[in-house]
């Protein structure tokens, strides 16, 4: 599964250096040059859709126009290798007939995007059940589509976030995505699914479902809150003790309670730009990564693309030794039983 690491716009990090960036017509709305000034080698650009609704359903902030042309004019600036015509994101407190009307929007854009830019279209799939989900997907094959963007359902309500967002994970999505990427396998059409690739459990076990792409910014956020990730492994404290967010302990976290013997290794291996400034020693290198958000964010991104590497290379030697993989990583984790769906839910759909 290809990795596209969430990007903000002009609010980067200095002296990050992106492969496979996503970022969003959203963070340059109010550009009146829009312009991508990270490096980087391949940009997917988002619509800004879910964004705009997001940001006018909150009624205190300043309602965001909508205005295709100047959407299709900041796409066109930032020429992204991929971006996604503008679509109507569906709520699930609507009717049926709501978001039907959502769909047929999204897909008049859809076609009006293909007669007037020369742009790679990505078009966003949306559907309230399976039965939909179908029968738009073979739409979009119709209109020859050979990638599309599975659109996040429009979660409103006070706690706003995207349906394949940092929620607990659950059976119902993987089941989804088996279906899905089975369903366009057969139609000969790549699936992205907005927000998977957050920890490398949640990246492995969609890159299993044969997901073609994913993006995220949890390598950020997750930085943010004081959090790194290590190769195979769920994110582990790194604070600087400002942000302990759900991680507080009465004895406070040290060095020794926090990583394993195992993840001290991984620590003290780590490739990444900002550990290789450090010896290969795991209680410096922790120090290190305390010290600064920017810093863990660095180390995060890097951790995940090489999560991505490894999948790539496995997924070549075949889909087994993938699974070898994933079985060998879960092995003491607390999500074995989702792991063993996704196993037997694959043999149902593949
Ligand atoms: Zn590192």
């Amino acid at each position: 599964m290809d990795y596209w690491a969430g990007e903000l716009g002009n609010n980067f990090i200095e002296g990050i250096q992106h492969g496979n960036v996503m970022d969003s017509v959203y963070n340059f709305l109010k550009s009146e040059e829009p312009k991508i000034k990270y490096p980087y080698e391949n940009l997917f650009l988002d619509n800004g859709a879910f964004s705009i609704f997001k940001n006018n359903y909150n009624k205190k902030k300043n309602e965001v126009q909508i205005n295709l042309n100047s959407i299709i004019d900041i796409q066109e600036k930032l020429k992204p290798k991929f971006t996604i015509p503008f679509d109507y994101p569906l709520d699930p407190q609507m009717n049926i007939k709501n978001m039907e009307q959502n769909w047929q929007k999204t897909v008049k854009n859809v076609d009006y995007w293909t007669s007037c830019t020369n742009l790679n279209l990505v078009p966003a799939l949306h559907g309230w059940n399976k039965t939909s989900l179908n029968k738009n997907l073979h739409l979009l094959q119709k209109k020859d589509f050979d990638y599309i963007a599975l659109g996040s359902a429009f979660i409103l309500k006070e706690k706003f976030k995207g349906f394949f967002g940092d929620r607990q994970p659950n059976k119902n999505i993987y089941e989804a995505f088996l279906y899905l990427s089975s369903l366009g396998k057969n139609l000969g059409i790549d699936i992205h699914v907005f927000g998977l690739g957050a920890s490398p459990l949640t990246y492995h076990f969609a890159a299993f479902c044969e997901i073609k792409s994913s993006d995220s910014s949890g390598y950020r956020r997750k930085a943010a809150y004081g959090k790194i990730i290590l190769p195979q492994t769920a994110e582990r404290y790194a604070g600087n003790g400002s942000a302990t967010f759900g991680l507080k302990t009465k004895n406070g976290l040290t060095y020794k309670k926090i990583f394993s013997n195992e993840e001290k290794k991984k620590l003290a291996e780590c490739g990444c730009p900002e550990c290789r400034k450090i010896s290969k020693h795991g209680y410096r290198r922790w120090k290190h990564l305390c010290s600064d958000w920017k810093i863990r964010a660095i180390h995060n991104k890097w951790v995940m693309e090489q999560e991505e590497k490894i999948s790539h290379e496995l997924i070549q030697q075949g889909w087994d030794c993938y699974e070898e993989f994933i079985n060998k990583m879960m092995e003491k984790s607390r999500l074995k039983w989702l792991w063993a769906f996704i196993r037997k839910t694959k043999q149902k759909y593949f």
